[in-house]
């Protein structure tokens, strides 16, 4: 998941004129898009480094200019699909000395190059559908034309306008949890009896339903309205960093008091509720933090 969860979003292509170097983004769309639809190349968005996560300016790998190619040295981590992947974003500096401004994104197709090598496969608290990667880039070498969009530089831009998309993804996978562990739940103490009666029966459940119930509702309504906005070509990137961090909080506090409706047997890994108590932490982790979300919502106050 894009992410990523990192996921290959950021993926921007621009409508400018081209130079000889690149490959025009039209022609990139039609060689890369068809591909990833079925599946035939697996993409990921590698950004984070060792070194460099939420600070993006920080990233290290370089990319040298070296003829009609880049020459690649670095490493990236918590990558999503990086044991898989065969079409891979990179986040590079073309330029270090202009900071977010020499940043570039350069396609990798893994198949077609030498020096690139996949790491560990970490092991994670939850999430375990998909892998998380380290990668090593060794004299790795990409023809000129991987580079997305018309012209070096523009990498930080791209991802700025592709990120919001990925936040939205994110609240998406919030609120469609958030609304099956109460559904799950609210079976559960239909079942489960206590002192000679339903779980369901006490006050304390019904109120604690109530409350998850209205915040459901809420976090729907709001969701619902960002992807309105985003079909429209409207959502700004101020109310996506809400959608992502409100919702990914409310997803955690929502599994939380559910897990805790379940008793011991919430805390088996026999039951999904479990199994979602451990998906949903990282929620409120990648795809930028929740307290970098609240950063970029504060500057636009
Ligand atoms: C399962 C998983 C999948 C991932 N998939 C991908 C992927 O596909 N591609 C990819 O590129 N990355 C991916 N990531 C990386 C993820 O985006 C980063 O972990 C995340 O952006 C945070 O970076 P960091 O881990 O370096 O934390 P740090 O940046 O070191 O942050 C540590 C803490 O400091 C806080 N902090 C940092 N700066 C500030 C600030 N200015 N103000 C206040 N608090 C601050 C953070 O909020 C956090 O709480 C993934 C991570 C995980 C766990």
């Amino acid at each position: 998941m894009s992410a990523s969860t990192g996921s290959a979003s950021a993926c921007t292509i621009r409508s400018s004129p081209l130079t000889s170097s690149t490959m025009a983004p039209r022609e990139q769309k039609k060689k890369w898009l068809p591909k990833l639809a079925t599946g035939e190349l697996i993409g990921a968005i590698a950004m984070t480094e060792p070194g460099a996560g939420s600070d993006l300016q920080g990233v290290k790998t370089r990319a040298q200019k070296d003829g009609n190619q880049y020459k690649i040295n670095g490493s990236k981590t918590f990558i999503t699909n990086g044991q898989l992947a065969n079409f891979i974003i990179v986040v590079t500096k073309t330029d270090p000395e202009k900071g977010a401004k020499g940043t570039s994104l350069i396609v990798v197709e893994t198949d077609e190059v030498e020096g690139f090598q996949r790491g560990r496969n970490l092991d994670k608290i939850g999430l375990k559908a998909n892998d998380t990667s380290e990668l090593f880039f060794n004299d790795m070498r990409v023809p000129t034309s991987n580079l997305l969009g018309h012209e070096e530089g523009q990498g930080f831009v791209q991802l700025m306008q592709q990120l919001p998309q990925e936040r939205l993804q994110i609240g998406t996978g919030a609120i469609a949890m958030i609304e099956r562990a109460l559904a799950l739940t609210i079976d559960y103490v239909k079942e489960r009896k206590a002192f000679g009666k339903a779980i369901i029966d006490f006050q304390n459940t019904q109120f604690k339903l109530a409350e998850l119930k209205t915040d459901a509702t809420v976090g729907r309504v709001f969701y619902n309205d960002c992807v309105t906005r985003h079909i429209a070509g409207g959502l700004d990137p101020v109310t996506a960093s809400m959608a992502k961090y409100w919702l990914s909080d409310l997803q955690g506090k929502v599994v939380d008091e559910c897990l805790q409706l379940h008793g011991g047997y919430g805390y088996m890994n026999e039951y999904p509720i479990a199994r979602m108590f451990r998906d949903a932490r990282v929620q409120r982790i990648y795809g930028g933090t929740n307290e970098i979300m609240k950063l970029l919502i504060g500057r636009s106050l």
